[in-house]
C-alpha cells in the first residue's frame, strides 16, 4: 500500500530500533542534514536524489543537471549553517547516456558551482541502469558551533526568507502548459524564471553568516514555503503569523499573481524547489542579519513572527486572514 514520504521516514527512524544514545549524533534524522561530532569537529552530511522525468525534464542539459544535483545538497548544508567541503556522486546511467559531450557538460556544470566553494569530489558510484537517469549527491560540510535547526525557533523571533519564492513553480507551470499544447502567456522576464529552475542558488554564505551571528533556526524551501515553515513550527513547538504581502516575489511573478490569491498560493506559498532559506531569529539580530545579507549579496525579507503554538499558522494577505489548504505543500507518495 502506498504511504507518505514522511510516514516512511518515521517508520525507518523508529523501526530500526536505534536507541538514541549515540553521543556523536548531534542531529539525526529529521533536519536538513545530520550533524556528527567527530572528536570535537562537527561533520554535516546530507544527500538528495534527482530522477529524470520526476525531478527534472529528461532533456535538461547535463551541465544544468550537475549544478542542480549539487545545489540542492548545498542548500541543505546552508540551512544548517555549515561550510561545504566534500561530495560523493552516484550516477545511474541508462545505456548511451554518458557520451563524451554529456560527460564534459556534466563536469563543467559541476565545477561552475563547486569551484567557488573549493568543494572536492571524493567518491561515489557509477552504475548502468534500465530505468531513468538518476543522480544522487551526498554533500559533507563542517560546522563550528551550533547548527541552525528546524527546532530552534522561539516565540517572539522574526521570520525571514531569502531571495524570492515561487519563480520555479511558475516556470514549471508555464513549461507544463507549453508541453500540453496550451496557449502560454508571453511573460516578460520568463527567461529569468527558467534560470531559477535550472540553476538554483544555494544560500551558503548567508547560512554560514547567520549561524556565526547566533541565529538558531533555518530550513531550506524544497517542498514549498508553507510546508517547510510547517516543519519548523512542528519541530519548534510554536505557531507563526505570516504577512503574505511581505513574501518576496520577483517582478515577473508579482505581475503574474496580481490580486489572485490562488496564483500566490500555488507558486510562492506552496510551489517548492525554491532552495531559499527560511530563518527564525530574535529581533536583537535584525540589523546584523541585514548587514550579513548585504555582504553576501543575499536579498533578505522579514515575513512574519513566531507565536505560541496555540496561535497555529496564520497568514494575512491584502488586509484579511486567508484560509490555508489542508495540505500545505509537496509530499512524495511512496
Ligand atoms: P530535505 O528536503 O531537507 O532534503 P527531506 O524532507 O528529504 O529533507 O528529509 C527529511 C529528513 O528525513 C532528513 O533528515 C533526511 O535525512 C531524512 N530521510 C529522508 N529519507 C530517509 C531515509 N530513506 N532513511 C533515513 N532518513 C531519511
Ligand atoms: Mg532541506
Amino acid at each position: 500500500m502506498a504511504t507518505g514520504e514522511f510516514a516512511l521516514i518515521d517508520e525507518l527512524r523508529r523501526g530500526l530500533g536505534q536507541v538514541e544514545d549515540d553521543a556523536a549524533v548531534i542531529v539525526g534524522i529529521g533536519d536538513d542534514a545530520a550533524v556528527l561530532d567527530c572528536g570535537g569537529r562537527r561533520l554535516v552530511a546530507c544527500t538528495d536524489t534527482l530522477v529524470a522525468g520526476r525531478h527534472f525534464f529528461a532533456e535538461l542539459g547535463a551541465d544544468d543537471l550537475a549544478w542542480k544535483a549539487l545545489a540542492v545538497n548545498l542548500s541543505d548544508l546552508a540551512a544548517m549553517g555549515a561550510e561545504p567541503r566534500w561530495a560523493l556522486l552516484n550516477l545511474a546511467l541508462p545505456a548511451g547516456m554518458a557520451t563524451p559531450a554529456w560527460r564534459a557538460d556534466f563536469m563543467r556544470g559541476w565545477q561552475e558551482l563547486a569551484l567557488p566553494f573549493n568543494l572536492r569530489l571524493v567518491g561515489g558510484d557509477t552504475v548502468a541502469c534500465d530505468g531513468p537517469l538518476t543522480v544522487t549527491v551526498t554533500a559533507l560540510g563542517l560546522l563550528a558551533g551550533d547548527a541552525l535547526l528546524r527546532s530552534g525557533a522561539q516565540v517572539g523571533d522574526d521570520l525571514y526568507v531569502t531571495g524570492t519564492l515561487g519563480d520555479v513553480a511558475l516556470a514549471l507551470e508555464l513549461a507544463f502548459a507549453e508541453r500540453a499544447g496550451e496557449a502560454v502567456e508571453d511573460l516578460p522576464g520568463a527567461a529569468t524564471l527558467e534560470q531559477c529552475r535550472r540553476r538554483p542558488t544555494p544560500r551558503v554564505a548567508f547560512g554560514q553568516a547567520a549561524q556565526r551571528l547566533g541565529a538558531r533556526c533555518a530550513q531550506d524551501v524544497s517542498d514549498g514555503f508553507l510546508a517547510d515553515l510547517h516543519h519548523i513550527l512542528q519541530a519548534s513547538g510554536v505557531g507563526a503569523r505570516i504577512d503574505g504581502d511581505a513574501i518576496p516575489l520577483s517582478p515577473v511573478l508579482a505581475g503574474w499573481v496580481g490580486d489572485d490569491w490562488q496564483r500566490l498560493l500555488r507558486t510562492a506559498l506552496t510551489g517548492g524547489d525554491d532552495y531559499e532559506l527560511i530563518l527564525a531569529a530574535p529581533p536583537a539580530l535584525a540589523v546584523q542579519l541585514q548587514t550579513a545579507a548585504q555582504q553576501t549579496q543575499t536579498p533578505l525579507q522579514r515575513v512574519g513572527s513566531v507565536l505560541p503554538a496555540a496561535a497555529g499558522l496564520q497568514l494575512f494577505w491584502q488586509g484579511r486572514r486567508q484560509d490555508l489548504p489542508e495540505h500545505l505543500g509537496h509530499q512524495h507518495v511512496i
